[in-house]
């Protein structure tokens, strides 16, 4: 199942204007325009969760002057839709626009994200996260022809959303220096014009980490894991860690990555694939009130060692180099490095 996925997502890489999602509409009363884009579609159906049905389904019918059929994100399996649907709304957090993904993949049909949240990066891409059999990996499907982020229903999400958004975008210093590496090194495909898209969205970030900003960041990355057809620019050591984190179900996938980062970072500074220190990324973690520790992590040092274990399993699976592989680091290397880090 799992090689039969990933064979999918290789690879012949598209043009900038060629990919979704062309209209990105990031503003206040966005969700406004939404009317726009399903004007050319008859029967919209809406994938949402209780609590945004609840709290916006009016909102949403009278500004767009439409009435979609509703249907509840499921945890793990999908839902049915009507069959004259033709176009799907992604409408609400991860797990809402990560069914509404498959169910457009599925259904052969269009889909429109408009996340409430701005809790990671895969808003705007065409990969979906799944659970099977306890474990997590990425699926393909189609990307959005439009992401609309209404900045009044975003800003309404919990703080640690927010926090978890801006974890998957610094943990770029990460994976782009990974990929680089791993080009130089494992002769994994490497595309200029895409490390720039998330260099880019990357260093607004850190130089603003305004809503606007972070909602542009992470829509740009997700559409240069769209343009790569692969999630490696977006996606190195620090999410394999995570990933492996998930077995445990701690935390949420942003805060995961980012607390992974300054460990990745500290590796790749010594082979000189980043400019980045450790110590800034920790500080940037820190001015946002983010977890650093293993104590703030609720995690011991052993399962964290376990997780980088299984990490790099996950990456030597999918032939993805990891700079922990490339410097043959063992357990005392990673203690040392944690300790240094104040793990
Ligand atoms: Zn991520």
């Amino acid at each position: 199942m799992l090689n039969k996925e990933l064979q999918e997502i290789k690879r012949e890489p598209k043009k900038m204007s060629d990919t979704d999602p062309r209209i990105v509409i990031i503003e206040r009363g966005a969700l406004s325009r939404l009317c726009d884009i399903l004007g050319d579609y008859t029967n919209p159906v809406c994938v949402s969760d209780e609590l945004i049905y609840t709290k916006y389904q009016q909102y949403l019918e009278d500004s767009t002057g439409t009435c979609p059929a509703w249907i509840m994100a499921p945890n793990n399996s999908q839902e049915e839709i009507p069959k004259q649907a033709d176009i799907i709304i992604g409408f609400g957090g991860g797990r809402s626009i990560d069914t509404a993904k498959l169910l457009a993949r599925e259904y052969s049909i269009d889909w429109v994200s408009v996340p409430t949240a701005a809790s990671h990066d895969g808003i705007a891409s065409d990969v979906a996260s799944v659970i099977q059999n306890g474990y997590r990996y990425s699926k393909k499907c189609k990307s959005p022809i439009a992401v609309i982020a209404d900045i009044d229903i975003i800003e309404q999400a919990p703080t640690i959303l927010r926090k978890a958004g801006t974890g998957d975008i610094i943990c770029k210093v990460s994976s782009l220096a990974e990929w680089k590496l791993a080009h130089d090194h494992n002769d994994e495909e490497f595309l200029e014009e895409v490390y720039n898209l998330v260099e880019s969205a990357l260093q607004s970030v850190l130089r603003n980490d305004d809503l606007e900003s972070l909602i542009q960041a992470e829509i740009d990355s997700g559409k240069a894991m769209n343009l790569a057809q692969s999630s490696r620019p977006c996606s190195g050591t620090e999410h394999a860690i995570s990933h492996a984190m998930d077995r445990r179900n701690q935390n949420l996938h942003g805060i995961q990555v980012a607390f992974a980062t300054p460990l990745c970072v500290h590796f790749l500074k010594q082979v000189d694939y980043t400019k980045h220190r450790p110590i800034d990324i920790q500080e940037y973690m820190r001015d946002r009130d983010m977890p650093l520790t293993f104590e703030d992590m609720k995690l011991t040092r052993e399962q964290f060692l376990d997780d980088i274990h299984h990490a790099l399993r996950i990456m030597g699976k999918r032939k993805r180099y990891s700079v922990l592989e490339h410097l043959n680091v063992d357990d005392t290397d990673i203690i040392k490095a944690c300790q240094e880090l104040n793990y």
